[in-house]
Formats: C-alpha cells, structure tokens, sequence
C-alpha cells in the first residue's frame, strides 16, 4: 500500500463512530520522506472544514513556535492520532484512538521518519515502530493556555530544533 491509497482508506473509514458527525477525515499533509513527523490528537472543526491538519487557534500557535527554532513546517508531515473531528471538541474516547491508531503506524512504515513528535497525552499513546525515534511532548492547545506548559514546549521545541539541524 501506498499513501495515496492509505489516504483514501482513511478518507472512507467506518471503523469507530466519528466519522459520523464530521465533514471528512483529515489524513494529514507535507512531504512523504519527511525526516520529522508531528502527530496531534485529532482535527479540530477548522481543520474538518479545510480537511488539513493544526490550522487553527493551535495551528498558528504550532506555527510561531516553529519560526522561532528556524523549523519550515513545509518540511514536517503533520497528522494526528484520531483523524476526524468529535462532537464538541471533545477527546477521543479509547476505542476511537484504538480503532484509528493503525493508519498512524503505517504512515510511521511509508514515510519512515527519524524522529516522530507526539503532542499530547492522547498522541502519546501511539504504538511505537521499532527503529523510530519517539519525541513526547504537550500539545499547543494546552501550551497556550497554561505557563509551564508554554514553557516546557518551547524548550522541547528549542531541544527538537537542535537534533534537526544536526542531522
Ligand atoms: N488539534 C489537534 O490535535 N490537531 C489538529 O489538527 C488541530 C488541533
């Protein structure tokens, strides 16, 4: 399989109840052969109207950290653990990220990046592939609401940035 077909499988999937009361699916966007992958916990309702992953309130938030550490969001494949949106916003529940976690892990296999970036508790409980290098971090909702939080993705940011540009 490959990722245009992967992207359709999930673009038609059933397999939990989200699909239900979101516009689409939204499988994620940039480069097949990105070194770095950022992984978020599911799409918000800008992201279900434009079918692209963090382009809201979070999404610019994610952006501004990303000029700061000379990181090209160009360069990174963004997607999320769950791949629709939830009624109100609310969390995937664990049958739903059960039931969607394997079309990350195969998009872990095609694209096969170095470091894979998890935003959130709900991204962290991502299986890992064997070989990837695992980067947990908070997610930019809760970074911009809460200091420490703030602080602690700005380091990780700061720390992220420095394993890229070595590589
Ligand atoms: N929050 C997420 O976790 N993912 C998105 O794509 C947008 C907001």
């Amino acid at each position: 399989m490959d990722i245009v077909e992967l992207n359709e499988k999930i673009m038609q999937c059933r397999k939990c109840r989200l699909w239900q009361c979101a516009r689409q699916a939204v499988p994620g966007e940039g480069p097949t052969d990105a070194k770095v992958m950022l992984v978020g916990q599911n799409p918000g309702a800008e992201e279900d109207k434009a079918g692209k992953p963090f382009i809201g309130r979070a999404g610019k938030f994610l952006n501004k950290v990303l000029n700061q550490n000379g990181i090209e969001r160009k360069e990174l494949f963004i997607t999320n653990i769950v791949k629709h949106t939830s009624p109100g916003n609310r969390k995937p529940l664990q049958d739903e990220i059960e039931a969607c976690c394997p079309y990350l892990r195969k998009q872990i296999e095609l694209i096969n990046p170095k470091i894979v970036v998890l935003l959130g508790a709900v991204a962290w409980k991502a299986t890992r592939v064997a070989g990837v290098e695992y980067f947990e971090t908070v997610h930019p909702s809760a970074a911009m609401r809460f200091t420490k939080m703030k602080q602690r993705f700005e380091e990780d940011f700061a720390e992220l940035a420095k394993r890229i540009h070595k590589s």
